[in-house]
C-alpha cells in the first residue's frame, strides 16, 4: 500500500521572467517499506520533490496524499503536526540545534508533540542507544565528529515513529567510513519495516535502494527496480 502519493504533481519558481519548473507533473508513489533512491543531476528537482514529500513545501498543482490526508486540504497548523508526527527528515548538514545536546536535540520532536518528559526522554536514551550514541548523549553538536552528528541526527528523526524516513544527501558532507555507517543504520530501519526515500547523486548510496529513480528537468524519466518492492 502506498504511504505517499503524488498525482500530476508540480512545484514552479518563478525568477524574474524565467518560470522554472522544479517538479514537473510527477505521478509517483512511495510504498510501505520500500527503500526508494532518487537520482539525478543537480538542479533536476530531487530536493523539491523531497520537500514536497515532506510537507516542507506546498506543490503548485496536482495532489499529494501523506497516509490518509489529502495535503492540500489540511490547515498550515495541521500540516505542522502531520510533518512533526508522520515524516522524519534527515539533512545533508545535520540541521541539530548547537546549543543543546544530543539527547535535547532528539527529544526536540517529542516535546512538539506533547509526550511527558519521562518517556521522552526514555525514547531519546533508546533511540541514541539504537544508533550507537549511548557514550556520547550529553554531547553537544560541536563536540561531535560528522557523522555522530548524522546519527543524532537519525535518531531526531525517529523520535515520533514517522511513516517514513526521508534523507537529503545524508551522507553528502561525511567521510566515506561515516558514510557507510549511516547507509548501515538505514539499511537496518528498512530491513525492521521503517520505509525510506533517500535523494542522492552518489552511485554507492543508490546500492542500498529497492527501486531507483531518476530525475532530469523536474521530470521522472526512467526506473530501476532491483528486488521485491516493499513488504506490503
Ligand atoms: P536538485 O535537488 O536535483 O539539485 P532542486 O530541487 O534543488 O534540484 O532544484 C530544482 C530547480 O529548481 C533548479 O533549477 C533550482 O535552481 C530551482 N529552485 C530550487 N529551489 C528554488 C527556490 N527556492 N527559488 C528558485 N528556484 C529554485
Ligand atoms: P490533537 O492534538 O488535536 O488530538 P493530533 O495531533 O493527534 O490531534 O491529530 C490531528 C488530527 O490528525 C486528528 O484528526 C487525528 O485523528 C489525525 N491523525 C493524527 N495522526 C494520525 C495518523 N497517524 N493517522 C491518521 N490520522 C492521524
Amino acid at each position: 500500500s502506498a504511504i505517499i502519493k503524488f498525482e500530476n504533481v508540480s512545484k514552479i519558481y518563478r525568477m524574474g521572467e524565467n518560470v522554472i519548473k522544479a517538479v514537473d507533473n510527477v505521478t509517483l508513489n512511495v510504498e510501505k517499506g520500500e527503500y526508494l533512491v532518487i537520482m539525478g543531476p543537480s538542479g533536476s528537482g530531487k530536493s523539491t520533490l523531497l520537500h514536497l514529500m515532506g510537507c516542507l513545501d506546498k506543490p503548485d498543482s496536482g495532489e499529494i496524499y501523506i497516509g490518509d490526508f489529502q495535503v492540500s486540504k489540511l490547515s498550515d497548523r495541521h500540516l505542522a503536526r502531520i510533518r512533526n508526527k508522520m515524516i522524519g527528515f534527515v539533512f545533508q548538514q545535520f540541521n541539530l540545534l548547537p546549543k543543546l545536546t544530543a539527547l535535547e536535540n532528539v527529544e526536540l520532536p517529542m516535546i512538539y508533540a506533547g509526550i511527558l518528559k519521562k518517556e521522552r526522554r526514555k525514547k531519546a536514551l533508546e533511540l541514541l542507544e539504537l544508533v550507537g550514541l549511548k557514550d556520547r548523549v550529553h554531547h553537544k553538536p560541536t563536540q561531535l565528529s560528522g557523522g555522530q552528528m548524522q546519527k543524532v541526527a537519525i535518531a531526531r528523526a525517529l523520535a515520533n515513529d514517522p511513516l517514513v524516513i526521508l534523507a537529503d544527501e545524508p551522507t553528502g558532507n561525511l567521510d566515506s567510513k561515516s558514510g557507510s555507517e549511516i547507509l548501515k543504520i538505514f539499511e537496518q530501519l528498512n530491513e525492521n519495516g521503517y520505509t525510506i526515500v533517500v535523494v542522492t547523486h552518489d552511485p554507492e548510496v543508490a546500492e542500498c535502494g529497492d527501486r531507483i529513480i531518476h530525475m532530469r528537468d523536474g521530470k521522472i524519466v526512467s526506473q530501476e527496480v532491483r528486488i521485491g518492492v516493499g513488504n506490503v
